[in-house]
């Protein structure tokens, strides 16, 4: 067998019709300011005459791709591991949102939301925001009113392409953003990666790591074309 080695390519593992919309787990990864920075090591390493090769991470369950269970804002709320599988797989939509700032009511409404639907927005964030390990402050987020319309639409979950789908200068935002979409039991894929991704539908598989009480699980998530 043809030994591996190089650097990772982003996408290199998904030469097929699926196509990965998930964030590498990596040491030092983009993370919220505020929380501890991902560690992730060869703790063994067999090309080096350890007998066997073992990563050791050391991360908080909101990092890369991931899924908010209600919990992370609502006491009380759902945990990760009572998330129904069928929440973030099956057919989704893709919308792109052209606004380099915020997604607003404006931006939404034309796409017409629907009952049950998955919903992943595309924004500037997926080609702008990956670029670097800092953290990107003026990233595309939701406005509040986006989030009331998304519940009051009923969809089933939501995706964004960054990190948070609040603002980091806006405390109230961040706050009333998850707290709306999560008292809903909608649940919130954070920091997926969009930038290969066309608008339009597709299949989404996305599974969060089967977490004990998690307030969240990081994930990786797929799409297909239907
Ligand atoms: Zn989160």
């Amino acid at each position: 067998m043809a030994k591996k080695t190089g650097k990772f390519e982003w996408g290199e593992a998904t030469k097929s019709s699926w196509i990965d919309i998930s964030i590498p787990l990596r040491d030092k990864m983009v993370h919220w300011p505020t929380d501890p920075v991902p560690r992730i090591t060869r703790l063994k390493d067999r090309d080096k005459g350890d007998p066997v090769s073992l990563m050791e991470m050391q991360i908080i369950d909101h990092v890369g791709t991931h899924i908010d269970a209600p919990l992370h804002f609502i006491a009380g709320g759902k945990t990760i591991d009572q998330m129904p599988l069928n929440a973030t797989i099956g057919r989704a939509r893709v919308i792109e949102i052209k606004n380099p700032k915020a997604i607003t009511l404006k931006d939404v409404i034309p796409h017409n939301l629907r009952r049950g639907e998955r919903i992943l927005f595309k924004t500037t964030n997926s080609t702008r925001c990956y670029k670097t390990d800092e953290f990107v402050e003026d990233y595309v987020y939701f406005s509040t009113e986006v989030a009331q319309h998304l519940a009051d639409r009923r969809v089933r979950a939501v995706g964004l392409d960054y990190i948070s789908i609040g603002t980091p200068s806006d405390r109230e935002n961040i706050h009333n953003t998850h707290q709306i979409l999560l008292e809903n039991d909608i649940y919130v894929i954070e920091g997926l990666n969009l930038a290969k991704v066309k608008p339009g539908r597709y299949e989404l598989i996305c599974l969060p790591l089967l977490l004990y009480r998690g307030d969240a699980g990081p994930a990786r998530a797929i799409l297909k074309p239907v």
